[in-house]
C-alpha cells in the first residue's frame, strides 16, 4: 500500500479495489479509476497490480498518473496461466480479507482478471467486470483469454458492457439483464485523454522526421496464436510490401517477447523504409496511430482505438471478439497467413474505397465517457444492493 494510506476507518461509502496486471488493463481502467477518484464523497479507491506483466505495465502507471497501492508481484519469466492464477489466488485472497472492499473491479480477459474475480466470488464481494460480454465464438481462441472472459461473466455481479451487442450476448447466456449496463469502452476515453493537446515527445519527432512524406504503416503483433510459421509468413509479406513500395514507411514497436523480436530483426530489420522501435508510451503510440495511413495488428485494444481515430486496420487474427469493428467497416479481418495479408496490403495501397471511407464511420465503441458511466453504474448497483440488504 502507498505510504500513509490507511484503510481504517472507512473514508467513504464504498471502498473499491481495482485489480489489473497488464498494459491493456490499465489503459482501459485508468478512466474508470479517475472517475471513481473524482467522487471521494462516495468512493474510496485501492489500486492493485498483480504484476502479471510487471515491466511492461510499470511505465504506463506513471504515464497515466495512476497511484499504485499494492503490488502482488506474481510475475515470473516464462510463467504459465496456471502459475499466474495460483499466485493471484494465494496473494489476492488475503489482501481482500485485510482490506474488506465493498466491490472489486477487473477488466477484460486476462488470467489476473479471472483469478481476481474468483477471489471476489469466494469472499462474497461483488465484482464488476469492465468490458464484459466480448466473445470470439471459439472457447479455445484466443487462448486463454476467451475462456477467461467467459468464466469471469459467471463470477461477476456487475457487467459493464461496451456495446449493446455485448449486452445481448450476456443476456443470451442467462445473465440477469438488470445487472448489465452498456457504458461504451473506456479505451475511447483513454484515446481522447492521450490526444488532448499534448506536445510531441522527442521520440515521436524523431520517428516522424525519419518518416518524411512516406505513408505511415503501423504494425503491432505479439499474440500467442500468431507465433511460429504464421508470424514468419506475415512478416515476409510485410517485408516484400516494404521492398516494393518505398513511399511507405513501416513502423513496428516490437513487443519484448523473443518470438517477435528475433523474427522482426531477421525479416524486417534491414530495410531503409522499416523502423523497429521499442514499445512506445501510450501518448506517443496514439499520436502515431492518429497520423497513420494504415494499421496492421493482432491486438485487441487497437481494434477499438482504430475506429476511435477513424483509421483503417487490417486485423491479422483468426477471429475477433469485437465484430462491431468489422461490421462498422473500419477493420478488415485477414485470417490467413502471408499471401492474404500481401493481397490486402496491395488492395489498400491501390487506394480502395475502404481506405477512403473509414474516417467517416461512427465509432461503435462509444463517445469517450465510459469511465464516468461505469462509476455511476457501479454506485447505483452498490446502493441498490445495500438497500436490498437493509431491513
Ligand atoms: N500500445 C502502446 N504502445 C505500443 C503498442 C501498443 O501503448 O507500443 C497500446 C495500444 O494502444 C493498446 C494496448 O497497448 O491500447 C494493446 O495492448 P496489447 O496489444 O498488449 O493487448 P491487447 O489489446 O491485445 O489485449
Amino acid at each position: 500500500m502507498a505510504a500513509g494510506k490507511s484503510m481504517h476507518p472507512r473514508e467513504a461509502a464504498y471502498r473499491v479495489l481495482t485489480l489489473f496486471g497488464t498494459r491493456p488493463e490499465i489503459i482501459k481502467l485508468a478512466p474508470v479509476i479517475r472517475a471513481l477518484e473524482a467522487r471521494p464523497d462516495v468512493f474510496e479507491t485501492l489500486n492493485v497490480t498483480s504484476g502479471q506483466h510487471a515491466n511492461i505495465l510499470a511505465p504506463f502507471l506513471g504515464e497515466l498518473s495512476i497511484r499504485l497501492d499494492r503490488d502482488l508481484g506474481v510475475g515470473r519469466p516464462g510463467q504459465t496461466p496456471n502459475e499466474i492464477a495460483q499466485r493471484v489466488l494465494e496473494s489476492f485472497g488475503p489482501l481482500v480479507a485485510e482490506i474488506g472492499p465493498d466491490a472489486i473491479l477487473v477488466q477484460g480477459d486476462t488470467t489476473t482478471a479471472f483469478a481476481g474475480a474468483l477471489v471476489g466470488f469466494h469472499a462474497g464481494v461483488p465484482v464488476g467486470h469492465v468490458e464484459a460480454g466480448l466473445r470470439s465464438g471459439n472457447p479455445e481462441s484466443p487462448f486463454p483469454e476467451e475462456m477467461n472472459r467467459r468464466l469471469i461473466s459467471r463470477l461477476t455481479k456487475f457487467h459493464f458492457a461496451a456495446t449493446s451487442q455485448n449486452r445481448e450476448q450476456l443476456v443470451a447466456e442467462g445473465v440477469d439483464q438488470e445487472s448489465v449496463v452498456v457504458t461504451g469502452n473506456p479505451v475511447v476515453d483513454s484515446v481522447h485523454w492521450a490526444l488532448a493537446d499534448r506536445a510531441r515527445s522527442p521520440q515521436v519527432d524523431d520517428i516522424l522526421s525519419w518518416l518524411g512524406d512516406r505513408k505511415m504503416l503501423l504494425l503491432t503483433t505479439h499474440r500467442r496464436e500468431s507465433f511460429g510459421p504464421v508470424m514468419e509468413s506475415r512478416m515476409c509479406a510485410l517485408s516484400e510490401f516494404a521492398a516494393e513500395h518505398d513511399d511507405v514507411g513501416l513502423i513496428f514497436p516490437v513487443h519484448p517477447n523473443p518470438e517477435v523480436g528475433e523474427r522482426a530483426r531477421r525479416l524486417l530489420g534491414s530495410f531503409e523504409n522499416v523502423r523497429l522501435v521499442d514499445p512506445l508510451p501510450y501518448v506517443d503510440f496514439m499520436q502515431l496511430l492518429a497520423g497513420s495511413w494504415l494499421i496492421v495488428s493482432d491486438s485487441g485494444g487497437i481494434q477499438e482505438e482504430a475506429p476511435s481515430l477513424g483509421k483503417p486496420l487490417l486485423l491479422i487474427r483468426e477471429n475477433t471478439e469485437r465484430p462491431e469493428a468489422i461490421t462498422s467497416g473500419v477493420v478488415r479481418l485477414v485470417a490467413g497467413a502471408g499471401r492474404e495479408l500481401r493481397d490486402e496490403l496491395e488492395l489498400a495501397y491501390g487506394g480502395s474505397d475502404w481506405i477512403r471511407g473509414v474516417a467517416e464511420i461512427p465509432n461503435p465503441f462509444g463517445e469517450g465517457d465510459a469511465g464516468p458511466r461505469i462509476a455511476e453504474a457501479l454506485l447505483r448497483g452498490l446502493e441498490s444492493s445495500r438497500k436490498a440488504d437493509s431491513c
